[in-house]
């Protein structure tokens, strides 16, 4: 039987980052997923490297930190591996959101946040497809924003681990952690068990379920969203774009990726959730009108995702209660924070070097929680 360090279960954003990291650091690695690694909910994301609206401050700067882990491993992968830069533009209604756009501007500048106000002109220079409004003279603009092909990075990073000598396997479902006292065993697959010193759940949006059968509650929700894909337009956008009632970017495929938070509402509403394809005119009727280019292209998908929601909806990740060995990442904002975390991790499992940062974001507090409400 091989022996291996740490085995990681489930290859999103969140576990490819930590395999990445763990091979790195030297550790013998065994990679798995139920499915193609990239196909859970970090294949169907709006893929927006930010931290705009991530309070409160702890959490805005673990956010941050993800961006800043990108930028370095963009670097260090060389090549396309999926980094887009140029930031992100946002305006508003006028009255309560274009005071809230404002306060936070200046939020985020004040801590250091690239945040500004551009003229009009300065950003149809950035973006000339764009018909912003003529009663908005400013825009904001968050510099170091990107977004990402997350499915193209998922598989770089792999494939570098793969190098380093890690066990990648897809198509294998975990059934279950097998675990005596307060060590976790081996994996549990189909055709046997898998043995590993230490186990790191990234499970993503399976993360409640998937930790039951250990007696394990951390309460991780599932938040549908949609979103939907354009063919390509005839003038390019290059950039993330937040106008009233749509956001909207550039694809992978070329065309463009749209959403909303009221249509994800719609889509998710569980009684009766509205037919896709009207909500895909919708989402394409508003990029019309912010992006008069969207008026020729035709909907080339539309594809629903489940964010992995955390009970107090920031991050989890540390050790999973009651066990030594064993670890868990699940969190909203995972494209963002999926190196970071990873990293963070691979470090506290493979090097015995629990990073500060992580200090609020343990899973443990949801222990302590029950504790005084019950
Ligand atoms: C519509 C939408 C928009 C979003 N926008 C953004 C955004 O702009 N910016 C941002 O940072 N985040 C965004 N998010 C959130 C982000 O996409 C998620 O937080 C992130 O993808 C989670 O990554 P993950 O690796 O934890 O999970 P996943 O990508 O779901 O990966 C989990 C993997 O585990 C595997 N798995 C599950 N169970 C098992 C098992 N039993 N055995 C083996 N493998 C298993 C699955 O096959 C899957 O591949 C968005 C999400 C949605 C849905």
């Amino acid at each position: 039987m091989k022996h291996y360090d740490v085995a990681v279960i489930g290859l999103g954003m969140v576990g490819a980052s930590a395999v990445y990291a763990a091979a790195g650091a030297g550790a013998r690695v065994l990679a798995l997923d139920a499915g193609p690694p990239g196909g859970g909910t970090s294949g169907t994301s709006f893929a927006w490297l930010n931290s705009v609206r991530k309070e409160p401050d702890v959490y805005h700067r673990l956010n941050a930190a993800g961006m800043t882990a990108h930028r370095e491993l963009s670097r260090e992968l060389g090549g396309d591996a999926g980094y887009h830069d140029g930031g992100s533009l946002e305006w508003a209604d006028a009255g309560d959101e274009e005071r809230e756009l404002r306060e936070r501007v200046h939020r985020l500048a004040t801590r250091g946040y690239p945040a500004e106000w551009i003229s009009r002109e300065r950003a149809s220079k950035l973006e000339p497809g764009l018909a912003i409004p003529h009663r908005v003279q400013e825009i904001a603009f968050f510099a170091a924003d990107a977004w990402l092909d997350a499915p193209r990075l998922i598989g770089r990073l792999l494939a570098a681990a793969a190098a380093r000598g890690a066990d990648v396997r897809e198509g294998k479902a975990v059934r279950f952690l097998r675990a005596r006292g307060d060590r976790v065993e081996a994996v549990v697959v189909d055709d046997g068990d898998l043995v590993a010193q230490s186990f790191l759940v990234c499970v993503g949006p399976a993360t409640q379920a998937f930790l039951e059968p250990l007696r394990v509650a951390i309460p991780v929700g599932r938040v549908p969203g949609l979103l939907a894909v354009t063919s390509r337009p005839a003038e390019p956008l290059r950039r993330v774009v937040h106008a009233p009632g749509i956001h909207v970017r550039p694809d992978a495929s070329g065309g463009l990726l749209l959403g909303a938070e009221d249509v994800d509402a719609l889509a998710s509403n569980a009684g009766s959730p509205a037919p896709l394809p009207e909500l895909a005119a919708l989402l394409l009727e508003r990029t019309a009108r912010v992006f008069p280019a969207a008026r020729h292209v035709k909907i080339a998908d539309t594809r629903i995702g489940v964010r992995p929601m955390p009970g107090d909806r920031h991050t989890i990740a540390g050790r999973v209660p009651g066990f030594v060995n064993a670890w868990v990442i699940a969190t909203h904002s995972g494209i963002t924070l999926g190196p970071l975390l990873g990293r963070l991790l691979a470090d506290e499992i493979v090097r015995d070097a629990p990073s500060p940062a992580l200090a609020p974001f343990r899973p443990d507090r949801f222990l302590t929680a029950a504790a005084t409400t019950g």
